[in-house]
């Protein structure tokens, strides 16, 4: 079964469609990219998925699971998290804090089993704790664990917001522009963080991004959308090398 079915997926603000008639499938354990110009609709399809926006036509799956049907504080139940194409972080919290925050929708206990039940907190309190040390060696964030978001370098906030939504130990990963504002450098230490992701963790990945050296390095299948479509489907080269494509980025 596909982790990811989106079919015949529509959407406009006001007179302006948005995207038009959208399907593709994501399979478990693969990166997929999403590319296309400015736009184009890609930010959209990803506030259909986790429901920020409500679609005019079409179905979404998960794992089987329709999610037009669910809430958006519910998304994160089923196992997928995102991040955003701008940063939204808590500023004046530390890194920690950040990461503690990501990990609330795991918190099962509340304040009256807090009270009867101490124990149970502890070992609840030690599983985050884990989970949190986990990621921070993962992304190479130990050394700046304590300091405020707002003091940060941007490279360092991008990985933040990665490492936040990596806490909600999701299934399926969606991430708008992981690369965009990164310097080479930046982006290498991402293509193997986001390879790191798949392999280590076995999460799914869907990212838009413009980076195509990132994506040629990293994505095992690629989906081109121009205005609100979808131009091609298949391997990196396949799609940079379709017509439709380079007539779209050509402007043609
Ligand atoms: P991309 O992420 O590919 O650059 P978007 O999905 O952000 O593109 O936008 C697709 C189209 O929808 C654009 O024409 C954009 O102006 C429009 N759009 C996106 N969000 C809104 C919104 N909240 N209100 C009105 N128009 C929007
Ligand atoms: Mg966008």
């Amino acid at each position: 079964m596909s982790d990811l079915v989106v079919e015949n997926l529509s959407l406009s603000f006001g007179g302006v469609m948005a995207i038009k008639d959208v399907s593709f499938s994501v399979e478990p354990g693969e990166i997929y990219a999403i590319i296309g110009p400015n736009g184009a609709g890609k930010s959209t399809i990803f506030n259909a998925i986790s429901r920020i926006y409500r679609p005019d036509a079409g179905s979404i799956s998960f794992r089987g699971q329709p999610l037009l049907e669910r809430k958006a504080n519910q998304i994160v139940d089923l196992g997928i998290a995102r991040t955003f194409q701008n940063i939204e972080l808590f500023e004046n919290a530390t890194v920690l804090d950040n990461l503690l925050v990501g990990r609330s929708s795991k918190v099962r206990t509340g304040w009256v089993s807090e009270w009867f039940f101490t124990r149970r907190v502890r070992a609840e309190e030690h599983a985050h704790r884990r989970k949190i040390e986990e990621i921070l060696d993962l992304l190479d964030m130990q050394h700046y664990r304590y300091e405020k978001v707002a003091d940060l370098a941007y490279g360092a906030r991008k990985n933040v917001e990665l490492a936040r939504a990596l806490c909600a130990e999701p299934q399926l990963l969606l991430l708008d522009e992981p690369a965009s504002g990164l310097n080479p450098e930046e982006t290498t230490d991402m293509s193997f963080w986001l390879k790191d992701i798949k392999e280590e963790l076995g999460v799914t990945v869907v990212m838009v991004e413009h980076d195509m050296n990132l994506v040629g390095r990293i994505a095992d299948r690629c989906m081109a959308l121009a205005n609100g479509q979808v131009l091609a489907v298949g391997s990196v080269a396949d799609v940079q090398g379709d017509a439709h494509v380079q007539a779209a980025y050509l402007g043609g």
